[in-house]
């Protein structure tokens, strides 16, 4: 019968990851493979889950189960448990269907005693071996199986390492080896008050016992709820025969990954360590060597080792990673899984992985994440530069940059205004340093996590921030920070790079990605399998040609303010400030102007959409500031001119202009302000035509709230646009924004006057939860996510709840009343991955978003286009082990 709680590992295989974890389910598939794998047997989930039920004793029946497990393992290797000649040693190894921190540490070598290890001894020929293993066992199975307090143990080993004058235990001779033991284990006996367990298994079971308890540590528990892995899974132990890599010079022990993790390159890359056993490889106790020595060392296994590697591949159609151990000549395979790599790796193994025929497109496509992606195309810190890091803190917001230090805001932002680039560092921020925030480069502390207030601003306003270095030392009355050693004085010079967490000293050149060949690849498949259309938000056209080489097929949103500022503000306030003649002079100069900018855009979107939307904020803006303008007065008193700038601005002030004139309001009181744009971007559009082009103007009005508003004022836009088109043949439409609560739950009634509807998800989203964001954003959003009130930033990722539940109305709605109603988005929502897989669902036309997200909102579209018909058969493999 089979045994109901363990596994032999010749019996499973990879698809097991539930009931085997990750590293038994890959144990038992490379042992069906016939891989060179140590036997052994995976005490499953099941078992775990039986015992976190029961009363702390192991399940029915798995101690009867585990020493016949035992006894099959002695069968296959010839070897006995508790043998004094040639003992059977094992590894205890945990291993959940995910990996986690905090579960138990691996116990090696267990089965050693005061008889085993004379065993040991002898059959390896190498006392040292010996009793250097069994030190190691017993330090090792107090702490992790007997939970003794490591500082017993410390001081029991401080003092031997003292007496026989050396730094390391691996260093003390035999006779001195042993007596640490003895040492060890009457520490032991006084700290548990009994005798520590030499019968191996009695230790086999404690050992299978602690792992199923570090399940429930604290840091397994806290990491699980951030994951959200549920806490029912349970891990797996693997019991495992042990093999020796540190059997002298013919043996070592090593890691390697079929491709290079950094770059993707298609060669193996990996480290090995002669004469040496698991984690020295990790611990960096001797210098390894690369992958490739193995070959000078052991020709033999290296080519064995190739070919496992190959069939790896081949089996898991992915990039894996292997721990081997060559045992006096022969090679083992220890663990696999599908290995971690960097964001260029993930791109470049996935296409030549296609090119191999390992994998379909759509395969390909679904295994680079849109988030990797956003940090491929973020400014980085030059890889082929020198530097040293000096510590590293949590990559809290994409971006790198170079600066000098300053530890307040009004300092940052008083030498930022002096054009310096500056880095704010602080313990931690607060909505008092927003200032300071605004005007750094990047943004450095020593304290707090990615929710903290200086992560979320700085993602919110896009400047690279590295937070929570609890490294650094920080001193604010001394103005300087110390880093192990090292002081950073004000002013010094230092850069971050608030991806990978690094802060280094001095300036470290920074680069600008370029798309590589293999990514445009991968994005043209991603094309082919999506459904939604993706567009750019461009005011320029270096931006319109930026976006149509990143993918965009056209503009969804082109912000005409932006055309109003710099030296033609004084021709907007004197449109503002003037009546009759002086006015209209104005918007004719102003006319000039946007039919050259409109001209530019159409041409280099030639051929594809190009959306304007009509002028939206409100004028004051254009105006100077209020305040400072009666101060003046006060003080010197205003000439004529001034007095007038002070009317106008006194008449367009508001108490609140986000919610006031505005937008299509705008255009009923400055009534030649819509119609000169209409113009401006129809007379561009014939002269594209004119010029032999395919110019596609679709006019988009600001803030509709009504149905008679939109045709009021989509009314006056045709007027313009049929005298200026005069019946030539143009893709010319006339649609509307969806910003306000009203005009989405009235889709229907604005559907009839327009030909599309694009949600501006940044002001719903203010407006639907009544957040100013400005204010918001800085001052409560740290705080309500760090205590869980909100699940995310509502304005980086669509709350699909609430401004969703409006989307998905408004569509439903504006459908229902107008078929052939195009619904897009623009706003930054466009560019977030999980954002766009709801706006995928909700059945959204395109998305619209900034030109550097667009390889992003492509990949993104592809993976919702894939989950949503399942379109991709991904193998069932585990990725964990
Ligand atoms: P981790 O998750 O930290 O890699 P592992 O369980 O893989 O933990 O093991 C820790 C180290 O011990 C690894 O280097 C592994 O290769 C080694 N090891 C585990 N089991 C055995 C064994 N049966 N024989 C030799 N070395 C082993
Ligand atoms: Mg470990
Ligand atoms: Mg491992």
């Amino acid at each position: 019968m089979a045994p109901r709680w363990l596994q032999d590992f010749r019996d499973g295989t990879a698809d097991q990851a539930d009931l085997l974890g990750g590293k038994g389910a890959n144990l038992a598939e490379m042992t069906r493979m016939g891989l060179p794998v140590p036997p052994g047997f995976t005490v499953t989930t099941d078992a775990c889950r039986a015992y976190m039920a029961g009363d702390g004793a192991l399940p029915h029946g798995l101690v009867a189960e585990l020493d016949e497990a035992v006894v099959r393992l002695e069968d296959t290797r010839g070897k006995q448990f508790g043998d004094a000649s040639d003992p059977l040693l094992v590894s205890v190894r945990s291993g959940a269907r995910f990996s986690m921190p905090g579960m138990m540490d691996t116990v090696l070598d267990l089965g050693l005693n005061h008889e085993t290890v004379k065993g040991l001894a002898e059959a390896s020929g190498d006392a040292h071996l010996a009793y250097d293993s069994w030190r190691r066992f017993v330090e090792m199975f107090a702490k992790v199986v007997l939970d003794v307090d490591a500082a017993i143990m410390d001081d029991v080993r401080s003092t031997h390492l003292e007496w026989a004058g050396v730094a390391d235990p691996s260093e003390l001779d035999t006779d001195a080896a042993h007596d640490l033991v003895v040492a060890y284990r009457s520490a032991v006996e006084g700290a548990i008050g009994r005798h520590f367990p030499d019968d191996p298994r009695e230790q086999l079971q404690a050992a299978v016992a602690a792992v199923f308890r570090s399940w429930n540590g604290r840091r397994a528990r806290d990491y699980r709820r951030m994951e959200g892995i549920p806490d029912d899974l349970g891990t797996a132990v693997n019991v495992q025969s042990m093999v020796f890599g540190n059997l002298g010079d013919d043996s070592g022990t090593g890691v390697v990954f079929t491709r290079d993790p950094a770059t993707g390159e298609a060669t193996p890359y990996g480290d090995f360590l002669l004469a040496a056993q698991g984690e020295d490889v990790v611990a960096g106790i001797r210098n390894s060597e690369p992958f490739g020595a193995l070959a000078d060392h052991f020709p033999d296994c290296h080519a064995e080792l190739l070919d496992v590697l190959d069939r790896l591949e081949e089996r898991y159609h992915d990039m894996c990673d292997v721990e081997f151990t060559v045992e006096q000549g022969r090679l083992w395979v220890l663990q696999t899984r599908v290995g971690k790599r960097s964001a260029p790796a993930a791109v470049r193994i996935a296409v030549e992985l296609v090119d191999e025929g390992l994998l379909e497109p759509a395969e390909a496509v679904a295994r680079v994440q849109p988030t990797q992606l956003e940090r491929l195309l973020h400014p980085g810190f030059d890889a082929e530069a020198a530097f040293d890091v000096l510590t590293t803190g949590l990559g809290a917001s994409p971006g790198a940059a170079s600066g000098h230090v300053a530890f307040t805001a009004d300092e940052a932002e008083a030498r930022a205004a002096d054009g310096e680039s500056v880095i704010l560092v602080r313990p931690e921020t607060s909505p008092e340093d927003l200032h300071g925030l605004i005007s750094a480069v990047g943004v450095l502390t020593s304290r707090g996590g990615l929710v903290s207030h200086a992560a979320v601003v700085a993602r919110g306003i896009g400047t690279p921030a590295v937070c929570g270095a609890d490294e650094l030392v920080i001193d604010l009355d001394a103005q300087r920070m110390s880093v192990n050693g090292t002081v950073v004085e004000d002013g010094d010079l230092v850069s971050i790079d608030g991806t990978t967490g690094e802060v280094v000293l001095g300036e470290v050149p920074v680069v600008v990605p370029e798309p590589t060949p293999e990514l445009a690849r991968l994005l043209d498949w991603a094309d082919d399998l999506r459904r939604l259309g993706v567009r750019a938000n461009a005011d320029t056209p270096e931006d319109a040609r930026r976006a149509r080489a990143f993918g965009a097929e056209g503009i969804g949103l082109c912000r005409t303010e932006h055309m109003f500022l710099g030296d033609r503000l004084p021709i907007v306030q004197r449109m503002i400030l003037e009546d009759g003649d002086g006015h209209w002079a104005a918007l004719d100069e102003l006319h000039d102007l946007q039919r050259a900018d409109f001209e530019a855009m159409l041409e280099a979107m030639d051929g594809l959409p190009v959306t304007v939307r009509l002028l939206d904020p409100p004028l004051h803006e254009f105006l100077p500031d209020l305040t400072e303008l009666r101060i003046a007065e006060a003080t010197d008193g205003l000439d004529d001119a001034g007095q007038e700038v002070l009317a106008a601005t006194e008449h367009w002030d508001e108490h609140n202009p986000m919610l006031g004139i505005r937008g299509v309001r705008l255009s009923a009181l400055e009534p030649g302000l819509y119609r000169m744009q209409v113009r401006a971007l129809m007379e561009a559009a014939m002269a594209r035509v004119a010029a032999g082009g395919t110019p596609r103007p679709h006019v988009m009005i600001p803030l509709t709230v009504s149905g008679p508003e939109l045709a009021a004022a989509v009314a006056e836009a045709w007027d313009v646009i049929e005298e200026v088109v005069d019946g030539t043949e143009l893709d010319v439409r006339v649609g509307t924004m969806v910003e306000t609560p009203r005009a989405a739950l009235r889709a229907a009634e604005l559907a009839p006057h327009a030909d599309f509807c694009s949600f501006g998800t940044n002001d719903l989203t203010q407006m639907t939860f009544g957040f100013s964001r400005d204010d918001v954003e800085a001052r409560l959003m740290p705080v309500y996510l760090q205590r869980g009130l909100l699940p995310a930033d509502p304005f980086a990722t669509i709350d699909v709840d609430g401004v969703g539940r409006l989307v998905e109305l408004a569509i439903e709605e504006g459908r229902a009343a107008a078929p052939d109603l195009e619904f897009g988005v623009c706003g930054e929502h466009g560019g977030d991955p999980a954002s766009v897989a709801f706006f995928d669902r909700a059945g959204l036309d395109y998305v619209s978003c900034s030109p550097f997200r667009l390889p992003v909102a492509r990949l993104a579209a592809a993976h919702a286009a894939l989950a949503a018909g399942d379109a991709a058969t991904v193998p069932a493999i585990s990725r964990e082990a």
